[in-house]
């Protein structure tokens, strides 16, 4: 069992990766956005409360995030693999899921974080938001808001996984193909038990 995070900024190209990898590997995958947007169109009451702070490009606050993955991290007891993208976000849902892995002798063994710059990811949601219908990818205010959101609270997490000596810095400007062979070289080399 092998856990894997998908780490950048909005548009870094997380979940392009993320579903490459699942289907590669056969990787449970866990997308807290998804999960958010799911609620949001069944009209749920997480759904609504999750809206109010999507909608403005704010984080959804840790409790409410952080219950939400719980079920789902103890619904997959035999997969071969989770791979998380947009979770954890914060400091405080790393730490929670370390403990939750810890509780089951689990750890976060990848943590791929995409470089892009700003004036590039600005672009990349922009466009997404001419298909995606998604409120938040069109209004220039929100993005702005959602890539200051990363800095702050996101962003400290590369120390963190730094530390745990678990992360690995990729160039998101390379192509979908050329990225996915490099994590994907990382992911066997871990199976292997060849380490970092
Ligand atoms: P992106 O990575 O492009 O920002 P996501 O689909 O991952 O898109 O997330 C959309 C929104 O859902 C975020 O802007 C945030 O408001 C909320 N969200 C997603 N994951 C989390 C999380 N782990 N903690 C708090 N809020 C989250």
């Amino acid at each position: 069992m092998i856990n894997v995070v998908m780490f950048g900024p909005p548009g870094a190209g997380k979940g392009t990766q993320a579903k490459l990898l699942s289907e590669k590997f056969g990787f449970v995958y866990v997308a807290t956005g998804d999960m958010f947007r799911n609620h949001i169109k069944n009209e749920t009451p997480l759904g609504k409360l999750a809206q109010f702070y999507i909608d403005k490009g704010d984080l959804v606050p840790d409790e409410v995030t952080v219950n939400m993955i719980k079920e789902e991290i103890t619904k997959n007891p035999e997969a071969s693999g989770i791979i998380f993208d947009g979770f954890p976000r914060t400091i405080v849902q790393a730490e929670v899921l370390d403990e939750l892995l810890k509780d089951n002798n689990q750890k976060i063994d990848a943590v791929f974080a995409l470089e892009v710059p700003e004036e590039v990811l600005i672009q990349r949601i922009l466009n997404r938001g001419k298909t995606s219908g998604r409120k938040d990818d069109t209004d220039p205010r929100t993005i702005k808001r959602r890539l200051e959101k990363y800095h702050t609270a996101t962003e400290p997490l590369k120390k963190y996984y730094d530390e745990k000596q678990v992360l690995h810095s990729i160039d998101g400007l390379q192509s979908i193909d050329e990225i996915h062979r490099l994590i994907s070289e990382i992911i066997e080399h871990i199976q292997n038990g060849d380490g970092r």
